[in-house]
């Protein structure tokens, strides 16, 4: 017989928010986790910290404190999927066996595609609000320019979060436009893709603020290397001919944001799809070639904003699911591709972007959803991290419920 019942690949937002909603439903459950890290981080912060908005100590949290209790922690990374033989093996070389698995190891930030970074990075103004020891840095960056050229990079995609780039930018700007310097600086955009928003209907309030923040947008326009020391950094820019040039940027600070790719681990496997992704039912999040394997989180092929908030529902269609599969009925919730993106485009207003499958509008509240609020702002920054903590990371599935649950 197994090991478990149920094995779960990940402790991150989907990997410790579905084990507590699984054992709120069914608390004899027999559960691992496998988690490498003693940390647990609320990601969806960092973007409030790089604007001096939020306190960084308090997006960490040891991962013993947010392990449910009557889950076992494996405290090793997967290293091997088998899902033939039901087994996971682990990179301490344990191996573990289960009736059903869970995958949601997140994605890797694949820092080392672009020459350079990783060694610039935390110095010479180089920064990202995608690393929980640099998010401070962002915001030091920011108060400590007075003049000259702000750079901002966002790579191809999918990455999580897709909107945490310009939410970078626009608290930057606001900050120097508040102390008086915006006009002193040259800030660009460098984005991989021809978009400035995935969904259209959030493209004009976006221009608006890219507009009064005199911000030049660069499309097509991706980072492929960075010299700290000499603060210089090199994009590939492809024209309207599909020609692909090099250019070279001086900067005072630069924003950089790695590119996301599948982990090796999920991409050599059984599971992965073409891309590397674990392949799963966009509906169900049941794998589409093994039964017992259900996905969540930033790891899976769905087409879903890669969020917190995607995983939050996701949580609730695979803990019903993954149950209705072992009692032998029919899988009762189908998922619509709920994500969402808080888009801080100043200090104290949001755009609440909301959206599912095919960029269609899932708006929580009655309201206009493009337009910039003081109260998505406090929902941003004081009620989404509690509710992460106390009802998402808890299976309190309720207190989450009035946000697209
Ligand atoms: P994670 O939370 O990243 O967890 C993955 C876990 O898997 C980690 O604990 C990791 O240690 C573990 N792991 C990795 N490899 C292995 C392995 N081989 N074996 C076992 N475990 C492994 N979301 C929002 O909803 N709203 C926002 O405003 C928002 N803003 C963001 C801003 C930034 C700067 C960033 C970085 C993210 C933001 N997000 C936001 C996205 C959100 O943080 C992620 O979508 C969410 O954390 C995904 O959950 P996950 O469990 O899939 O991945």
């Amino acid at each position: 017989s197994a090991d478990f019942d149920v094995v779960v690949v990940g402790g991150g937002a989907a990997g410790i928010g579905v084990t507590a909603s699984l054992l709120r439903r069914r608390p004899d459950l027999r559960i691992a986790v496998i988690e490498p890290s003693d940390k647990h981080y609320y990601q969806p912060a960092w973007t409030l910290v790089g604007g001096g908005a939020f306190d960084v100590k308090k997006t960490v949290r040891p991962t013993r404190s947010v392990m449910p209790s009557r889950a076992t922690w494996l405290h090793a990374a997967a290293a091997g999927f088998e899902p033939q033989a039901n087994r996971v093996r682990l990179a301490d070389g344990r191996s573990v066996t289960y009736q059903q698995l869970i995958v949601c190891p997140g994605l890797r930030l694949a820092w080392d595609k672009i020459d350079g970074l990783s060694d610039a990075l935390g110095k010479h103004g180089v920064t990202s609000n995608y690393r929980y020891d640099l998010a401070p840095y962002t915001w030091e960056s920011v108060r400590s320019m007075q003049e000259g050229q702000a750079l901002f990079t966002q790579p191809a995609m999918p990455i999580k979060c897709a909107g945490a780039p310009q939410k970078a930018m626009y608290l930057a700007c606001d900050h120097w436009r508040r102390v008086g310097v915006l006009g002193r600086m040259q800030v660009e955009f460098d984005l991989a893709g021809a978009a400035l928003f995935g969904v259209p209907a959030y493209v004009p309030p976006l221009m608006r603020y890219v507009e009064s923040y005199g911000i030049d947008l660069a499309f097509n326009s991706t980072l492929v290397a960075v010299d700290g020391p000499a603060r210089k950094a090199w994009f590939d820019r492809k024209g309207a001919d599909g020609a692909v040039s090099r250019v070279e940027k001086s900067f005072g600070m630069l924003h950089a944001v790695p590119p996301q790719v599948p982990h090796d681990v999920v991409r050599d496997s059984a599971l992965a799809d073409a891309a590397g992704w674990c392949e799963v039912d966009p509906g169900t999040l049941r794998h589409v070639r093994f039964d017992n394997v259900f996905g969540l989180g930033d790891g899976i092929s769905t087409s879903n904003a890669k969020t917190a908030a995607a995983a939050r529902k996701q949580i609730v269609t695979v803990a019903e699911n993954l149950i209705a599969v072992r009692e032998g009925h029919a899988m009762p919730v189908t998922y619509d591709g709920y994500g969402s993106c808080p888009l801080t485009v100043e200090r104290g207003r949001i755009v609440l972007a909301e959206f599912g499958y095919g960029g269609k509008l899932l708006p929580t509240f009655p309201l206009d959803p493009t337009v910039p609020r003081k109260s998505a702002w406090f929902l941003k920054a004081t009620l989404l991290p509690w509710i992460y903590w106390n009802g998402m990371l808890r299976g309190r599935e309720w207190l989450a419920r009035p946000l697209g649950n």
